[in-house]
C-alpha cells in the first residue's frame, strides 16, 4: 500500500520543556484518513528555538518514535524571510485581497525557492516512487511541481486553506507565474469555495494562457484536478467536551460572570482580516442607538498572531486604542461593555464561552473558511444563540442560515446585532438546527477522507503512458529494421509551444536538437506541414532535408527542391472580398485581434484578446461565417486562437494523401494539435500512427499532452535506433 506524506510548514506539535502533540486542526482532521496498510508521517517545522544540534536530535528523535513526524529546521533568517517575509507579507494579503498590507523585498523570493526546495528534498528523501504526499497551505505553493518533475509517479495533492482571489489581485504579486506553476504539479488541488477554485483557473488562463474545464487543468503533460472541499472542524472533540462533567462547572463560572448580562462573543487571531476595526464601529453604532447599555458584554478573545511582523503590532496598538476609547465613551457605574482578552483560552473554556454566548459575531473581511463560526455552532445545544456571519467568510457558503452581514457596512452590522438579540427562542432554533447538523457531519475528519479518496482515486493517465509507450515501440521497431517512415508533422502547438506573437515561435534549442536527430536518420522521411506562409517556413527549415507544406496544404516543397510548387491552380479565390470585411468587423470589435490576409485564406486572429471575450466572438464569427459562406466552396475552421477561411479543395489532409500515394511507407505518422490537422487524421494508410498534441475533440488515436511530451516521444524512438545500431565493442 503507498504510504501517505502529508507535508505543511508547521508540524502539529508544541516544543517546550515538554514535545506534546496539538489537539484539534489538521492533526485531528487526519484521524479520517485510512492508509491502510501503509503508513502516514507528516513533514514540517517543530517551530521552538532549536539552535543547539543535541536538542535538534533530541526532537527529531521524539517527533519521529512517538508520532512520525519528521522535523525540518529552520534559522531565524530563513524563518523571518520565508515565513514572515515572502508568506506572511507578500502571499497572505494577497490572498485576502488586502494589498495594502502587501509588503514584499526581492530576496524574500529566493528564500521561498530554497524553503520549499528543502521541503522537497526532505520529501524525496522519504517517499517512495508511488506513494501519496498531500501539502497544505501558501507557504508550499512550489513544491508540488519540485516533486512532480523529481518523481512523476509520486500522486501529489494540495489544498489552500486561504482564499484564492480574482486574477485582477493575484497579478499584484511579482512571482504570479510561477506560484502558479508550482502548485500546477499537483494532481488534486482542493479549495473552500467554488468561487476560490474559478479564481484559480481564471488565474492560470490569464497569467499562463492555461485552459481548463470545470475541474481539470492540462499543462504540459499533466492534468490537474481542481475541487471543492469545505474545511469542518473536529466536532467530536467539540461534542466530548459538551458531555464532560467539568463542562458544566465551566459554564457556571462564566455564567456567573455574565452576572445577567447578554454576551456577545468574538474570537479570532489578531489579524487584519478579522475585520475587528470595522466590528469596533458597528459596536459604536449599536451602542450609540442602545438605551440599556448595562445589560450587554462584548467578549473579545483575539489570539496574538505574527508578532515578528510590523503590520500585526500596528494593528494590535490600534485596536487597543480604540477598544480604550470605546469603553471610556459608553461606561456605566456598574459596566464597561468591551472584555478585550488579548491572548489565548483554553479548549475548556472556549467551550464554555461559545455555549455561554447569546451571540457570536462574526465578521471577517475575508477568511478562507472560518472555523469560530463552525465551533461556536456545535456548542449550541439547548436553547441556541444567534450566528452573525460575514458573507465574505468562506464558512458562509455553507451556513447560510446565519444572520450573513456585510462587515464593511457598520450600521448593517450593528442592525444584526439588535436583530440577533431580539430574535425569538423558535427562530433561533430553526435557524441554528440545520446548520449544527451540517456541521456535526461534516466535519474535519470527513473532510480529510474525501479529498485523499478523492486523490487516490484519480486515474494517473496510466492508458494514456501505455499508448504513448506502445507506439513508441512501434516507431522504433520499424526504424530499427530499416523501414522507412513518413512523418508529418504540424508545426505550431505540436513541435514547438505556442507562443503570444507567431515570430517567437521560431525553433528553440529543444526544436533544433531534434530536428537535427531526424534529418540524421535515414529511415525518416519528415514533411513539415503548417499553416504558415512558404517563406517563413523557408527561413526556418530551407536548411534540412525535409518536405515543407505551407498554407495548409496550398504549397509544397520536396526536400531537395528549391522551387515551391503551387497546389491551388484552378482554386477560386472570389470570396475573399466579402469574407474579409466580415473579418474586419470582428477586428473592429474585439481589442487585440487581428486579420491576415494570406494568398490562399483569410485568417481571424485573437491570441492577444481577453481569453473569455476572444472565445465568445471567435464562436459568433464561426456562425456567422457558415450563413455568409454557405453557397462558397470553403471550409471554415476554428483553431488554436484563430478563425480560418479556406478554400475546400485545400487541406493538409489532401495534401499528405497526395505525397503518401506516389511514395511507398512502412509507416506514417501524422501529429497536429488543431483542427486544421483532422484532415490528417482521416488519412488511409496501414500502418498509421495519428497523434494529436493537447486537449479537444480528435480523430487521432493517440494524445500527447503537450509538444514537449511530443517531442519526447520521438526522442525516444530515434535514440533506441541508436542503441540499436550500436556495434558492441569487441570484447
Ligand atoms: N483558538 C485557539 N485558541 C484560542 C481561541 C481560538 O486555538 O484562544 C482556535 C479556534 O478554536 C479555531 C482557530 O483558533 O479553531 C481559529 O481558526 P479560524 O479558521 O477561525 O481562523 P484562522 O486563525 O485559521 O485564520
Amino acid at each position: 500500500m503507498p504510504n501517505i506524506i502529508i507535508v505543511s510548514n508547521r508540524l502539529p506539535v508544541t516544543v517546550d520543556k515538554e514535545i506534546k502533540k496539538s489537539a484539534g486542526g489538521l492533526a485531528a482532521a487526519l484521524e479520517g484518513v485510512s492508509t491502510q496498510d501503509g503508513k502516514l508521517s507528516w513533514i514540517g517545522n517543530p517551530g521552538g528555538a532549536n539552535d543547539d544540534p543535541a536538542k535538534r536530535e533530541h526532537i527529531e528523535h521524539v517527533l519521529q518514535e512517538e508520532y512520525g513526524f519528521i522535523p525540518l529546521f529552520f534559522t531565524p533568517e530563513e524563518t523571518k524571510d520565508y515565513y514572515e517575509g515572502f508568506s506572511n507579507s507578500s502571499l497572505w494579503p494577497l490572498l485576502h485581497y488586502m494589498t495594502g498590507y502587501f509588503h514584499y523585498e526581492p530576496g524574500w523570493w529566493e528564500a521561498y525557492q530554497k524553503a520549499n526546495r528543502k521541503f522537497a528534498d526532505k520529501v524525496l528523501s522519504v517517499a517512495g516512487d508511488d506513494d501519496t504526499v498531500w501539502v497544505h497551505d501558501y507557504h508550499l505553493m512550489l513544491l508540488p511541481a519540485m516533486l512532480r518533475e523529481a518523481k512523476p509517479n509520486l500522486r501529489i495533492g494540495f489544498f489552500l486553506h486561504t482564499p484564492f482571489p480574482s486574477y485582477e489581485i493575484f497579478r499584484c504579486h511579482p512571482q504570479r507565474q510561477e506560484l502558479i506553476q508550482g502548485l500546477l504539479g499537483a494532481d488534486l488541488i482542493g479549495f473552500h469555495t467554488f468561487g476560490y477554485m474559478r479564481h484559480f483557473r481564471s488565474a492560470a488562463l490569464r497569467l499562463l494562457g492555461i485552459e481548463s474545464e470545470m475541474t481539470r487543468i492540462r499543462h504540459e503533460g499533466h492534468v490537474t484536478t481542481i475541487g471543492v472541499y469545505p474545511v469542518g472542524i473536529h466536532a467530536e472533540r467539540f461534542a466530548k467536551q459538551l458531555a464532560d462533567p467539568k463542562h458544566a462547572e465551566h459554564l457556571a463560572k462564566i455564567g456567573k460572570e455574565k452576572q445577567g448580562k447578554r454576551l456577545i462573543l468574538s474570537v479570532e487571531r489578531l489579524d487584519y482580516t478579522k475585520g475587528i476595526r470595522h466590528r469596533l464601529d458597528a459596536i459604536d453604532a449599536y451602542l450609540a442607538r442602545h438605551e440599556k447599555q448595562e445589560d450587554i458584554k462584548f467578549v473579545f478573545v483575539s489570539v496574538p498572531s505574527r508578532e515578528g511582523v510590523q503590520e500585526y503590532q500596528t494593528l494590535r496598538e490600534e485596536i487597543e486604542q480604540r477598544v480604550g476609547q470605546l469603553n471610556g465613551k459608553y461606561a456605566t457605574l456598574h459596566n464597561s461593555p468591551i472584555h478585550f482578552i488579548h491572548g489565548t483560552v483554553d479548549f475548556p473554556e472556549l467551550c464554555a464561552l461559545y455555549a455561554q454566548a447569546d451571540v457570536a459575531i462574526v465578521t471577517p473581511l475575508i477568511d478562507g473558511m472560518n472555523l469560530v463560526a463552525k465551533e461556536y455552532i456545535a456548542c449550541q445545544k439547548d436553547d441556541p444563540g444567534v450566528l452573525i456571519l460575514s458573507e465574505f467568510a468562506g464558512a458562509a457558503e455553507e451556513l447560510f442560515n446565519a444572520l450573513i452581514v456585510n462587515p464593511y457596512d457598520p450600521p448593517s452590522v450593528a442592525q444584526a446585532i439588535e436583530q440577533a438579540l431580539a430574535m425569538s427562542p423558535g427562530e433561533r432554533a430553526e435557524r441554528m438546527t440545520p446548520m449544527r447538523k451540517r456541521v456535526m457531519k461534516y466535519d474535519a475528519q470527513w473532510w480529510a477522507k474525501t479529498f485523499i479518496e478523492d486523490l487516490s482515486a484519480i486515474n494517473l493517465q496510466a492508458e494514456a503512458k501505455q499508448s504513448f509507450h506502445e507506439k513508441q515501440e512501434q516507431l522504433a521497431e520499424v526504424i530499427s529494421r530499416g523501414g522507412r517512415v513518413g512523418l508529418f508533422l504540424d508545426y505550431d502547438g505540436t513541435l514547438r509551444e505556442i507562443q503570444r506573437e507567431p515570430d517567437q515561435a521560431r525553433p528553440n534549442a529543444a526544436v533544433r536538437e531534434l530536428l537535427e536527430k531526424l534529418a540524421a536518420c535515414p529511415e525518416m522521411d519528415v514533411a513539415i506541414i503548417s499553416g504558415r506562409k512558404a517563406k517563413d517556413l523557408d527561413a526556418w527549415f530551407g536548411e534540412y532535408p525535409f518536405g515543407l507544406i505551407a498554407e495548409h496544404g496550398a504549397a509544397m516543397r520536396l526536400p531537395g527542391e528549391k522551387k515551391w510548387r503551387q497546389m491551388d491552380q484552378g482554386v477560386s479565390y472570389a470570396w475573399k472580398d466579402e469574407i474579409h470585411k466580415l473579418l474586419q468587423q470582428f477586428e473592429e470589435q474585439t481589442p487585440g485581434s487581428f486579420v491576415e490576409d494570406k494568398p490562399t485564406s483569410l485568417v481571424w486572429h485573437y491570441r492577444k484578446s481577453d481569453p473569455e471575450f476572444g472565445e465568445h466572438k471567435a464562436k459568433l464569427l464561426a456562425g456567422e461565417l457558415v450563413v455568409l459562406a454557405a453557397n462558397e466552396p470553403v471550409v471554415i475552421r476554428h483553431g488554436d486562437k484563430i478563425v480560418e477561411i479556406v478554400p475546400a479543395q485545400i487541406s493538409k489532409g489532401a495534401a499528405v494523401q497526395r505525397i503518401v500515394e506516389s511514395e511507398h511507407y512502412d509507416l506514417v505518422i501524422c501529429a497536429g494539435d488543431d483542427q486544421t490537422d483532422e484532415s490528417m487524421f482521416r488519412l488511409e494508410h496501414d500502418p498509421l500512427i495519428t497523434i494529436k498534441v493537447g486537449d479537444g475533440d480528435t480523430l487521432a488515436k493517440v494524445r500527447l499532452s503537450s509538444p514537449a511530451e511530443f517531442r519526447r516521444f520521438l526522442e525516444g524512438a530515434l535514440a533506441s535506433r541508436c542503441e540499436s545500431r550500436h556495434e558492441p565493442s569487441p570484447a
